[in-house]
Parts: structure tokens; sequence; C-alpha cells
């Protein structure tokens, strides 16, 4: 029997060992997922047959609280994919400070090729394989790739079903109708957007002095596009799965996203066309790596010409990578801090579900300003004193966080 363990976990224990003791239990405890349930489960088809799906739900750690993370619904989703996905979102909710734990969750499936019908289906049906699992005080999922509010509402309403109970902080990411949080939509680009914002402000750059370009264009890259070109930044390239489009002056954004939403793809709009290697090795101010993982490999990483990468996408830089781009000094702002807006409005969501009392949009701005902001800060202090790269400090500083809990617990 192979061993409930996360192979990549250990490789990026690897890279701060240099800087911090760890002795076997505690990387036990950071490479081993305190559960991991992997499933196949039948759902019935349009045309009347069934068919039989894979899905995941890896709770890697609780010692902060109960385990936080998405849903991803994606043909190469693979339990070693998730089991990362979700020691990273422990690491991201202590670098936040948030009290969850981490986990995620997945289903082996191109949601593009299901009916409405057949999605909800399935949606349901991956919430019957895992209630025993989850709730408001257990494990909270959300959104991720390709799953959506409507998904998680048909989620939360079979939870709520089988319980036969009112218990809509048992997920995150929720229409407003359904009791979701306001920004949540938007959050995951709001607060990457916050960051950078307070990075480039250290280093002096101004916004219209800065080209970026954005690998993706779904809820993470649509959004940040929207939101940076708002502030004054000038977007030169931003692609779908399919292709990218690139324009030295600056894309009209507005223009972009309501061709996207209209045609559904890129194809035909009157600007160059980039691929979406092509897009990574551009030479701009900044990349936004905001669509899957694995993007920035051993085997592109010094073709990389932006000096500041900031990764919206969860795990776009592999650690071989990030190894090069330090060589050549370019500046990765990572995913645990990058893109932690989503799972900051998703706790002020939970927070508002278990009071039943709902902050106006305002409120909630403020509120994910200043945790990113604080949480910046906090992680500066320990890229200072360990003189390391900005991953290596965020790790560092979450698994302290992390240990010390478990510690406290009772884990010596
Ligand atoms: N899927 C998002 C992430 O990777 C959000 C998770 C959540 O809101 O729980 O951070």
């Amino acid at each position: 029997m192979p061993e409930n363990i996360c192979i990549n976990c250990k490789k990026y224990l690897e890279k701060i060992r240099k800087y911090i003791d760890l002795k076997e239990n505690e990387v036990d405890t950071l490479t081993k997922p305190r559960r991991t349930l992997m499933f196949s489960f039948p759902v019935p088809m349009d045309d009347g047959e069934t068919k039989i799906f894979t899905g995941y739900r890896v709770q890697f750690n609780d010692a902060r609280g109960p385990t936080k993370g998405g849903i991803r619904f994606h043909p190469d989703a693979d339990l070693e994919e998730i089991r990362t996905l979700a020691f990273l979102m422990a690491l991201k909710c202590a670098v936040v400070n948030i009290p969850f734990g981490g986990a995620k969750g997945g289903v082996i499936v191109d949601p593009k090729k299901l009916s409405k019908n057949e999605l909800e289906h399935l949606s349901r049906a991956y919430i019957r394989e895992i209630f025993k699992f989850i709730g408001p005080d257990r494990d909270i999922p959300a959104p991720d790739v390709n799953t959506t509010p409507q998904i998680m509402a048909w989620m939360m309403d079979e939870y709520e079903k089988i319980k036969q109970a009112n218990a809509p902080g048992v997920i995150t990411g929720k229409p407003i109708e359904l009791r979701g949080s306001k920004l949540r939509d938007i959050a995951t680009s709001l607060g990457g957007a916050f960051i950078l914002r307070e990075f480039m402000k250290a280093k002096k750059l101004k916004p219209e002095e800065t080209t970026i370009a954005i690998q993706g264009i779904g809820n993470a890259g649509g959004n940040v596009a929207k939101i940076l070109s708002e502030w004054g930044y000038k977007i030169v390239a931003i692609s779908d799965s399919k292709n990218g489009i690139y324009n030295e002056k600056g894309l009209d954004i507005k223009k972009v996203l309501s061709y996207k939403k209209e045609k559904g793809n890129l194809i035909g709009i009157d600007e160059k066309e980039v691929s979406n290697k092509e897009l990574l090795e551009l030479d701009v101010g900044v990349l936004i790596p905001a669509a899957l993982g694995d993007q920035i490999t051993k085997d592109n990483a010094d073709d990389i010409k932006a000096k500041i990468i900031l990764e919206l996408a969860n795990g776009p830089t592999t650690p071989e990578a990030d190894t090069i781009l330090d060589k050549n000094n370019v500046e990765v702002i990572p995913d645990i801090l990058a893109n932690a807006g989503g799972v900051v409005v998703s706790y002020f969501e939970w927070v508002q579900n278990s009071m039943n009392y709902y902050w106006e949009e305002d409120e909630v701005k403020e509120k994910l300003e200043k945790i990113m902001i604080n949480a910046t800060k906090e992680f500066e202090v320990n890229c200072a004193s360990y003189k390391c790269n900005m991953r290596d400090a965020l790790h560092i500083l979450a698994i302290n966080k992390i240990l010390a809990a478990e510690k406290l617990r009772g884990i010596h």
C-alpha cells in the first residue's frame, strides 16, 4: 500500500530546512494529510446512462481550525495535486491569520462537456460522498477551478437536505441571494491587486509605467485585469486556455472582457495573437499567472523576462523553476499570499453565516485590505531576518504558526 504522503510538500520543506530545524514528527505532520478521501461515484446522465466519476477530498491539517479549501472540476485533477493544494491552503490560512486549516477537493471531469442538469447531479452526488466529513466546524469547501457560485448553491442545498438543518456555513462562495458574501466573486483578484499595489509602492514603481501580462481570463484573471486597468496599470496581454492576445500599447480590457463573455473565447478579436507559452515569456513589468498550476517549470523559467511575478493561480511555479527564477533575480509574490483574498472573504462569508448578519460591500473591502496589508508586513520581517526569497519567508512563517498550534495541542 502506498503511504498517505504528499511528495511535493516534501520538496517545499526541503527548501526551508536550511533556515529552520524540523523534527521528524514535524516533517510527518507537514507531509502526511490528516485525512484523504478518494471515491468513485455514479451520476445519472441525460441520455439515461449512468457514468462513474472519481472524486477526492484531502483534509491536510486542522491544528489552527476547521479545514478550508476549494473543490476543482478538471479532467487532469489528481490526488498528488489535490494533496499539494490542500497543504498550500493550510499555509495560506496561516499567512493571512484566519482560523482555518487546509483542505482541497476535486473531481476528474470536464464540466464543459456536461449539461446543466448533469452538472447539478454531479455536484450533489459529490456532497453525498463527503457529507459525513464536512460541516461548518469541520471542513468547509468553496469554489476553485471550474466551480461556481451556482455549484456551491447546489452543494449547500444537498448538505442541508441530508442534515435536515440550516447550515449555510458548510460551504462558501455561495451566491449573494443564498447567504454569500458581498465581494466574494472578485475577492481573489482584489486581494492580489492590493498586494501588488503595496509591492509597487515600496519599489516606487508607478501603475501607468507598469506593463502587465495575465495568463487566464477566468474569475481570477478576468477580474484582476479589470481592477488593475481601472487603477491605471497597462495590461498588454491576456489569454484563455486556447490562445492569448497582445498589444504593447495596452489592451482595452472592457472590450476584451465583453468579447470573451459574448463569444466564449478570444479568437477573431482585432489584436495580435500570442500563444500561452509566448505570453509567459513577454518582456513586461509584471507577469500574472492566473490559470492552472505548473506553468513556469524548469523548461521555461530561464525564458521569463518579467522581473515581478504575482501568482494568482495556485502553484503556477514548480519548486525547480523557483530556483532558476531566484538565480535570475525575478521576484515572485507567492500564491499563498497573492491569491489569499479568496479565502479571506470566504472566512468573512462563514462569519456572516454564523452571525446571520450581513456586511455591506465597503465593510468587506476595508476588512480584506487590512488583512492583506497586515500579512504583507508580517512576512517582510521574516524575509529580512532569514535573507531568503518571499516564498521561503512565507512558508517559514506559515509552518511556524501551524507547528505552534500543533505543539499547544500536544504534539511534541
Ligand atoms: N479555491 C480558493 C483558493 O485556492 C478559495 C478557497 C476558499 O475560499 O476556501 O484559495
